[in-house]
């Protein structure tokens, strides 16, 4: 008999945290009842079905990734079978050519630019129906976004708004260019939970709840609105 029927199914949700947006992928992951941990080491990629990469600085991140020896290890558990979902700057680390940059991870046959749509107070939301993910239309936030500008034929592209596309997936990778942690929606962490066989609850209204409205990043797109 093999050994791999004995091995463990990986059954974690993991959100790197070097930099970014990380406590607030973790709070839908709480909402979502789904098991998580911090990714800050090479250990902590074990048992992960799937990996958040948050939203923040696309080059600092890199820089961090080299710093602390994580890139090959990320590459590894991917190649077994790892999903990857990243958010803006988390996209731009997934992508395979970066407009006039060096791409880092490779992981999904696009083409993206850095800060599409302009500077920090260039920064909007806005909502859409995403047909695979739900049928109620989703709330969208961009924060010195980058736009996708071209997707491989193997890479599905989910969300397409004017000339850019906001949203895509490949059998491996989730990338969206907005950040649906920064509101109280659900629907894409849910998404990912199950394209990494994971099971979400309904939500769990007993995990901690911000007032999505108040904070701070929504003042700012109030105010570049
Ligand atoms: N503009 C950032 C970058 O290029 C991404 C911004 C974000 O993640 N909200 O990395």
């Amino acid at each position: 008999m093999s050994l791999h029927l004995f091995r463990h199914k990986p059954d974690l949700m993991g959100v790197l945290d070097l930099q970014g947006g990380v406590h607030e992928h973790l709070e839908h992951l709480e909402r979502l009842g789904l098991p998580y941990k911090r990714v800050k080491q090479a250990e902590d990629f074990t048992n992960l079905a799937g990996l958040i990469i948050p939203g923040g600085e696309s080059t600092c991140l890199a820089r961090l990734l080299n710093i602390f020896e994580l890139k090959d290890v990320m590459l590894q558990h991917h190649r077994r079978g790892m999903k990857i979902w990243g958010t803006c700057a988390g996209a731009i680390l997934l992508a395979d050519k970066v407009l006039g940059e060096k791409a880092c991870l490779g992981l999904i046959d696009m083409e993206i630019e850095r800060n599409g749509f302009g500077s920090q107070l260039d920064s909007f939301k806005s909502e859409a129906v995403i047909n695979a993910v739900s049928n109620d239309p989703i709330p969208l936030t961009f924060i010195r976004a980058p736009k996708i500008i071209r997707v491989g034929k193997d890479v599905h592209v989910l969300l397409q708004i004017d000339d850019y596309i906001a949203a895509a997936e490949s059998d491996s990778i989730l990338v969206t260019v907005f950040h649906p942690e920064l509101t109280g929606c659900l629907a894409l962490h849910r998404y990912f939970a199950l394209k990494c066989g994971l099971n979400p609850a309904a939500e769990n209204r007993s995990a901690v709840h911000k007032n999505w409205e108040n904070s701070s990043w929504m003042q700012l797109a109030r105010i570049a609105s």
